[in-house]
């Protein structure tokens, strides 16, 4: 009997010590899990704690990092809380070579985790003479824009054991890789789109199962992509060069540890095949009859291949994969096939989606498939490719005949829910197509629902605007002769985004693009990368995307990096904003204004909300002046901090005289323009609560509806927000009618539009030159939604959800709202739920964070937290009445708040 008890005593003991004690998880390099081939020269090495008590903190760690079973570098006990981007300190590392490493931590008690698990990093290409592969091209007259697809193809012989092997590669163009018939890794339209010239990444792929002692081939197609097709518009191709090339280093390495390397070279020969054109806004023409089967194995005999041509070509801006690759995500299988009143073949997936179709078809050799891509019918339920403009969005395939034959394409994505099927010579089935949605694969952060399904469906509208357009880079819209990176919408959306997907990577990497292709003057694109002319930038809230960006990922992942990498920048697009003012006033140069705001089509009362776009102007230099003191400040750098302060007095100052009455008026009487000026705070204290009552009695003007374009859009709610009107801000999300985030989705829409009404009631369209309907812009509302309604934030004190702000505003007649945003440090969770007068908060909050909950009450004593008054809360950090909420400090766990809304 004692032996039973003891027993379980130990039982329960063990329990209580293993529950208790912190665990270590989720390790990252370079906010990566475990990758291979980076080019970082100090990686910064990040973990989370995993515990099951309340107040987990970390107060030091130990960090080893290991070169095989030698230990290179170990940072002894370090008493600290950092459990973010560690950098490390040790010897130089070397090109190819694998390091693991090993986290241990001390909790709050002095408790000792156990060692974490190991994770793994690779080193990529440190040196450009790392590389002794030399580019190839085919030589192929016929290789041209539009032009076949050429192949290429080399075989060896393996002699001895490999034990490890590793495939460098990289294109002029976009490749596709096969080693011995199978295809090497699963990343899509690699090596992805960056400013090639200064930056062209190379992939690194693990192919040591692919390969086998004998006979081995390589066999690897190259699109034109990016590179050469035509981009923005038809006349503009080649911009990167006229030839598609090919840069290929496989590094093997066989059980008795001796080393060979396989590169492209003159011996590598090559050969056109059956994609006849490939190409990003047209699609692909691929002609079956001219499969060379098994071209990709080492059986296949390639006599009849021509040799190579080899381009001498420095290597300098070959950089690693800074982004997570684009990747295969969702699959969807029609949801109707139908005729339209036209007679036309079309197939409806149900989601707005970016990726392509893949089709399985029987008939004969020489038998044409034709299929179209479109994003919405029109009013007569006839297919509608008008919006795309000049994008042909088709793919034909031409069959080899005989079996069943499975198509997809390969150099191309479309913007799509519809497809239209010409040249089938049977009743099309659902189960011959499916399509594939694609994208970075970004991992995703969050969750968002309500008890509102309009909410529910826009919140999915935000997600898939997202998913289509951050395509490698951040694009305006996925489907017509655009698919480009415009620097304004992705200033606009990056906060939003952050919320949804893990964004660090994508946006450091197209930071670094925006530097790259910024003027001297400092003028930032258009569109990054830039393909239009150099000329073409500075335009405000575009080029903004230089400052904006930065602080906005260092606010969400709290790592200074890129602001260090991103400041020379910033500072120069600042520069450029000085230089072209006059008096402190800039008002010079082409702007895009507040682009797509509302415009009635009669317009005899004056009602077109347009704001001066100089004003706006005005609040955009003054912003970005801000996010450069801000910087500055988080760098240590007192001199910028001092001369951009004054600077910054002066642009405000300039704005007061110019655009604002003495009694506080703007002369641009708009929804943005009082917006901006609140948001960025450019007028006096004094000033801001009339402006905030003008900016009400505006919307109430408009019948409770929107006016903004892209630019005044992503701050509206939060500026009525803060002063005090989130109830205008509800009413203005639920709106129904047109101008609002609502009438899309009544519309049926499944992703963002491009404009408030791309569809009419009537079911006719905006005007075809402007008018996607996956566009994410005005997506830009999700910020709000996350921020606000469910109150998720971090302090700006400290970013990266270190400290954690919990304020959500219960309102617009919701019941439920339940949002969670997984951070670096580990998943934060609000949960709100209100019956009647009672507020309900369900609250998580991860390790080694502390937050402020802030929740709607007049008094402490109606608070309770899992039935208990919240003094019983151990190790409460304070607690305190502010206005009508009572601000919670609490160290992480779960925690269930019930409160009583104040009147
Ligand atoms: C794009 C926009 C972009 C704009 C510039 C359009 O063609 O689709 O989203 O920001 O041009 O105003």
């Amino acid at each position: 009997m004692i032996h039973k008890t003891f027993l379980l005593f130990v039982a329960i003991l063990l329990f209580t010590i293993g529950f208790s004690q912190v665990k270590i998880q989720h390790l990252r390099t370079e906010n990566f899990i475990n990758p291979i081939g980076i080019d970082a020269k100090q990686p910064r090495l990040s973990w989370q704690l995993n515990s099951g008590e309340r107040n987990a903190m970390q107060t030091a760690y130990e960090l080893k990092v290991m070169s095989g079973k030698a230990v290179i570098w170990n940072t002894a006990k370090v008493n600290s809380d950092q459990s973010l981007y560690v950098l490390y300190q040790g010897p130089s590392l070397q090109s190819g070579l694998p390091y693991q490493w090993q986290v241990r931590v001390w909790d709050a008690s002095g408790k000792a985790s156990p060692w974490s698990e190991v994770a793994q990093w690779e080193m990529g290409m440190l040196n450009e003479k790392d590389w002794s592969a030399k580019w190839i091209e085919s030589g192929f007259p016929e290789d041209s824009v539009n032009g076949p697809v050429p192949l290429f193809r080399k075989s060896f012989n393996l002699t001895k054991t490999i034990s490890r092997a590793r495939a460098y590669i990289t294109a002029h163009g976009i490749y596709e890789a096969h080693l011995n018939g199978q295809r090497i890794g699963d990343a899509l339209l690699t090596p992805g789109w960056t400013s090639y010239r200064t930056r062209l990444q190379y992939q690194v792929y693990d192919v040591t199962s692919l390969l086998a002692k004998g006979n081995n081939a390589l066999g690897i197609m190259v699109g034109s992509g990016w590179y050469r097709g035509p981009l923005a518009w038809e006349k503009n191709r080649g911009i990167y060069g006229t030839k598609t090339g090919l840069l290929f280093q496989l590094e093997l390495t066989y059980s008795d540890g001796s080393k060979e390397v396989i590169n492209s070279d003159g011996t590598w020969k090559t050969s056109l095949g059956p994609i006849r054109s490939s190409e990003i806004y047209h699609g692909e023409v691929y002609d079956a009859r001219l499969e060379q089967k098994g071209w990709t194995t080492a059986d296949f005999s390639d006599e009849g291949w021509k040799q190579v041509v080899i381009k001498e070509e420095s290597k300098q801006n070959l950089i690693a994969t800074e982004n997570e690759p684009i990747r295969r995500q969702e699959i969807f299988k029609p949801v109707k096939i139908f005729k339209t009143p036209k007679g036309e073949t079309v197939v409806d997936f149900g989601q707005n989606l970016v990726g392509l179709v893949k089709i399985k078809v029987s008939g004969n050799a020489g038998d044409k498939i034709t299929i179209r891509h479109a994003e919405v019918l029109d009013k007569e339920g006839n297919f509608y490719t008008t919006n795309l403009r000049a994008a042909k969005a088709e793919i034909n395939y031409i069959l080899k005949g005989g079996e069943p034959e499975t198509y997809e394409p390969h150099f191309t994505f479309m913007g799509f829910r519809y497809v239209k099927i010409e040249g089938l010579k049977s009743q099309l089935t659902t189960d011959q197509l499916t399509a594939t949605a694609f994208y970075s694969d970004m991992k995703s952060t969050s969750e968002f629902t309500t008890s509102n399904p309009l909410i529910n469906q826009l919140q999915h509208n935000i997600e898939w605007g997202q998913k289509g357009n951050f395509l490698d880079v951040p694009t305006d819209c996925p489907q017509r002769d655009e698919r480009l990176g415009w620097t304004g919408d992705a200033q606009v959306f990056a906060r939003t985004a952050t919320f949804n997907r893990n964004v660090k990577n994508f946006f450091s990497k197209w930071m670094k693009d925006v530097a790259a292709d910024q003027q001297p003057d400092g003028r930032v694109p258009f569109v990054v990368p830039n393909v239009l002319k150099p000329t073409e930038g500075g335009s405000a809230g575009w080029a903004d995307a230089a400052t904006i960006i930065p602080w906005n990922m260092y606010l969400v992942y709290g790592d200074k990096k890129i602001l260090e990498d991103q400041f020379a920048s910033m500072k120069s697009w600042v520069s450029f904003m000085e230089q072209n003012s006059t008096n402190d006033l800039w008002n010079k140069g082409f702007h895009f204004g507040d682009w797509l705001f509302y415009r009635p089509d009669d317009d005899n009362d004056g009602r077109a909300a347009i704001t001066d776009k100089y004003l706006i102007a005005q609040c955009f230099y003054a912003h970005s002046t801000q996010l450069l003191i801000n910087t500055a400040e988080v760098l240590g750098k007192p001199d910028d901090v001092k001369k951009y302060t004054e600077l910054l007095k002066k642009i405000k100052e300039a704005f007061l005289k110019e655009y604002v009455t003495p009694s506080g008026r703007l002369v641009s009487s708009s929804q943005t323009a009082y917006v901006l000026a609140l948001h960025f705070d450019m007028l006096l204290e004094t000033q801001r609560q009339q402006a905030a009552n003008r900016l009400v009695q505006n919307i109430k003007e408009y019948n409770y509806h929107l006016t903004t374009g892209f630019l005044g859009t992503p701050y509206l709610c939060h500026v009525l927000t803060r002063f005090g009107f989130t109830d205008i801000a509800y009413r203005l999300l639920l709106q129904e009618t047109y101008p609002s985030w609502l009438y899309p989705v009544k519309m049926g829409a499944t992703t963002i539009w491009e404009r408030w009404d791309g569809q009419k009631p009537d079911g006719s369209f905006q005007t075809p030159g402007m008018n996607s309907f996956n566009h994410y812009a005005y997506g830009a509302i999700g910020d709000w939604m996350y921020r606000v309604m469910a109150g998720i934030d971090t302090d700006s004190s400290a970013p990266g959800s270190k400290k954690i702000s919990i304020k959500p505003y219960p309102g617009g007649n919701l019941q439920e709202v339940n949002a969670s945003h997984d951070t670096p440090y580990g998943m934060v969770r609000s949960h709100w739920k209100v019956n009647g007068k009672s507020f309900q908060l369900m609250v998580e909050i991860p390790p080694n964070t502390s937050a402020i909950v802030s929740i709607p009450s007049n008094s402490l004593s109606t608070i309770t937290e899992g039935g208990k008054a919240i003094t019983s809360i151990k190790n409460l950090k304070g607690s305190e009445v502010v206005g009508n909420r009572v601000e919670i400090t609490i160290g992480s766990g779960v925690y269930n708040f019930s409160s009583t809304l104040p009147d």
